[in-house]
């Protein structure tokens, strides 16, 4: 039987047209109809045209209104995929596997490096395995890219000109294709262990920073000033923060004390973050401070947000934490 796929466009390069001001969004699905119908195979297809953004201008106010179009929709559909820009799109994929936690359908978000009008583009690739995924009955948010899947939660943008644009940070990709045709990790596809429930809702009140050798605690001070409720926090390593002569780790405790949540990640893109290897970790976590462990700091920012849009109470954002919600940490 056909599959019947919903195509949700939402700006970015794969639907850029060059203008006087340089590359900006401009197509729309019914312009991009001939391309789509190519590389849908026998699969049926709807649009839906949400925005036309550089995703550079995607905030969190979308993501909510995108998990709702996505939730509506659900039912009358096997699969969606989500054309958007490669600059956020992480960060969209990793928001969106919190708020659409156990959806029972596959939701794959795809752009290009290039715009689907030209003609050496990466757009149709990209786009032919997003709607292929999406037809394979596999539950949960993925981003498809340069012939892989990977998990949204899992995904990072790596480079910013290479046709390879994205990687699987700390887990294997979900998908392959290769000559055998398209190879599915099962292992990877989240599992479903719950009921569904829209949780859109966020609290973009946080700041992230990354630590510098020099960098002055009183920043953290003015954050919490500024109203931040939390910070993600960039260290060295494994998790390092200096303690000696500037005793970051001091500041840090007085803001945990405040009421403010502390995440601690690294700035290592591989293997991720361990506060309990050395001193300075050990004398983070005795303040109360929270771990990312191997979290993208896409995943982990967009989980602090999502967090504290469920709750206030602190003992409630450490359970959040000290669990694996769709496959975005490993503890
Ligand atoms: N600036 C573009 C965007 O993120 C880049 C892209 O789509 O590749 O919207």
């Amino acid at each position: 039987m056909k599959k019947h796929i919903l195509i949700i466009n939402t700006g970015g390069t794969l639907s850029s047209v060059a203008k006087e001001h340089g590359l900006t969004p401009g197509l729309t699905t019914d312009t991009m109809l001939r391309e789509l119908h190519v590389v849908a195979g026998d699969a049926e297809l709807s649009t839906m045209e949400f925005a036309s953004l550089d995703s550079a201008n995607i905030f969190p106010e979308d993501w909510a209104r995108l998990a709702e179009a996505i939730t509506e929709n659900k039912d009358s559909y096997d699969g969606i995929v989500v054309i958007h820009g490669t600059d956020t799109l992480a960060y969209t994929s990793s928001m969106l596997s919190y708020m659409l936690q156990n959806i029972s359908i596959p939701v794959v978000i795809t752009g290009s490096q290039l715009s689907i009008s030209d003609p050496v583009a990466d757009a149709m690739e990209n786009l032919r395995c997003a709607i292929y995924m999406a037809q394979r009955g596999k539950n949960g948010v993925f981003v498809a890219f340069n012939r892989k899947v990977i998990l949204g939660c899992r995904a990072s943008k790596v480079r910013s000109v290479n046709f390879d644009a994205f990687d699987s940070i700390n887990a294997p990709n979900v998908a392959e294709i290769n000559s055998f045709g398209m190879k599915i990790n099962d292992a990877m596809v989240p599992e479903k262990n719950g009921i569904f429930q829209l949780r859109n809702s966020f609290s973009s009140d946080i700041a992230v920073v990354k630590m510098f050798p020099g960098m002055h605690r009183s920043l953290l001070t003015s954050l919490a000033k500024e109203g931040c409720r939390a910070i993600y926090i960039e260290a060295y390593g494994l998790g390092g923060m200096p303690y000696i002569g500037h005793d970051f780790i001091e500041a840090v405790g007085k803001l945990v004390e405040q009421g403010m949540t502390i995440l601690i990640g690294t700035q290592c893109r591989f293997d991720g973050s361990n506060l309990s290897v050395y001193e300075t970790g050990r004398r983070a976590l005795e303040k109360g401070v929270l771990q990312a462990y191997d979290m993208t700091t896409e995943a982990a920012v967009t989980k602090l947000m999502w967090v504290l849009g469920q709750t206030s109470d602190p003992a409630q954002i450490r359970e959040y934490f000290s669990v694996s919600l769709c496959g975005e940490v490993s503890l």
